[in-house]
């Protein structure tokens, strides 16, 4: 059996008869920037997450970065997140001269830790970044209220977690700001790079599209220093078709991981839904004391798996200087103990099993 991380091409397959018209459209019109279906894309956004803004921009590092812009973000700065994830979160933090402030996250879910927050915060602290790791939201409700207390802003990266929802709200529609990155292989993925931004307030929303766009409001008015950060037409219709399919695939997503909690092994450390979460399983990831083992036995049996993400980001070599760390020994620990296995929505209940098999064959014997 041949199992891929993530099914691409049997996504294209089956999608190729909607997606090559919308392209063809696009082609034959000639309107390669800023043409139709980037606005119908982010009004079909906002409609879907019910949020007043979805601003778009050219992937979801630049969605991040734009927010940290529009925020005000300036050298000396502190931002706190969690070095439990990937390098683009802290690396715009970096990059405009404020510190990354690292706090760990929880065991279980992998999620911010909003018990350790409060110790975080400094005079200079301006803003916090919680990351909805692996297609569940950080405990949002916690967040937001440590955040007003201190006068905090709160940017949601929301890059694995597009359509998952908390006690009724989406992902990204809770803090000031939510990044979405439309990177192939995110639960809505473009077929190139992309991404967005959410926003529910009418000011930030604007300052965002202008700076995303060299800052201006009219053409050759520029008024702010922006940058180019935009959406091309074409991947805007490639994903305003698959836009459509996103609670259907979020739901068999939900269904494959629930089919692999039934069927795995309590030897292994299942992925935990937390309370009043809607997961949409970006990653099923398992954790286990013999990882890289069994990482190896899998790939022996042609099951892929992936680490995400192996060195926590105050061990990397290009933070370790800059960054401040308040606590991260649990992101340490789940660094060497986390494997994402096969997930899509076009993974067969025959590949899960088989999956499940080998997996269990390894940590039974362990
Ligand atoms: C993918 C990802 C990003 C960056 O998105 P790109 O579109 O690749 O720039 C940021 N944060 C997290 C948590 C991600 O998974």
């Amino acid at each position: 059996m041949k199992i891929e991380m993530v099914d691409l091409k049997r996504e294209y397959r089956n999608l190729k008869a909607e997606l090559l018209p919308a392209v063809e459209e696009v082609m034959e019109s000639a309107a390669f920037i800023k043409g139709p279906a980037v606005d119908r894309f982010s009004r079909n956004v906002e409609t879907l997450l019910d949020v007043p803004h979805h601003i778009p921009c050219a992937n979801g590092t630049d969605a991040l970065k734009l927010s940290l812009m529009a925020l005000g973000i300036k050298p000396g700065d502190e931002v706190i997140t969690t070095p439990f994830t990937f390098v683009a979160t802290a690396e715009v933090i970096a990059f405009f001269g404020a510190v990354p402030v690292f706090t760990d996250i929880q065991p279980d879910t992998l999620l911010m830790d909003p018990a350790r927050l409060e110790e975080a915060i400094t005079p200079r602290t301006k803003a916090i970044i919680p990351v909805h790791l692996f297609g569940q939201m950080a405990d949002m409700d916690a967040v937001m209220a440590i955040a007003v207390k201190h006068g905090l802003k709160v940017v949601e990266d929301t890059a694995q977690a597009f359509y998952a929802s908390r006690n009724g709200k989406y992902a990204g529609t809770v803090g000031d700001i939510g990044t979405i990155s439309y990177f192939p292989s995110k639960n809505l993925g473009a077929y190139g790079d992309a991404g967005g931004l959410l926003c529910s307030d009418d000011d930030l929303a604007q300052k965002i599209t202008m700076i995303a766009n060299h800052g201006q409001k009219k053409k050759y008015e520029h008024h702010l220093i922006g940058v180019n950060s935009r959406l091309d037409t074409m991947q805007a219709a490639i994903l305003d078709v698959k836009l459509k399919y996103i609670k259907e695939w979020s739901e068999k997503r939900l269904a494959a991981a629930k089919k692999y909690m039934e069927r795995l092994s309590p030897a292994v450390q299942l992925p935990v839904i937390d309370q009043g979460n809607v997961h949409v399983f970006h990653q099923f990831t398992i954790q286990h004391d013999r990882r890289d083992d069994l990482k190896d036995f899998l790939e022996t049996k042609g099951v892929p798996s992936a680490v995400h993400y192996p060195i926590p980001l105050h061990r990397q070599p290009g933070f370790t200087s800059l960054c401040r760390i308040v606590s991260a020994s649990l992101s340490e620990k789940a660094a060497d103990r986390v494997l994402s296995l096969p997930i899509s929505p076009w993974i067969t209940d025959e590949e899960i099993d088989y999956v499940c098999e080998q997996v269990n064959t390894f940590v039974n014997n362990a």
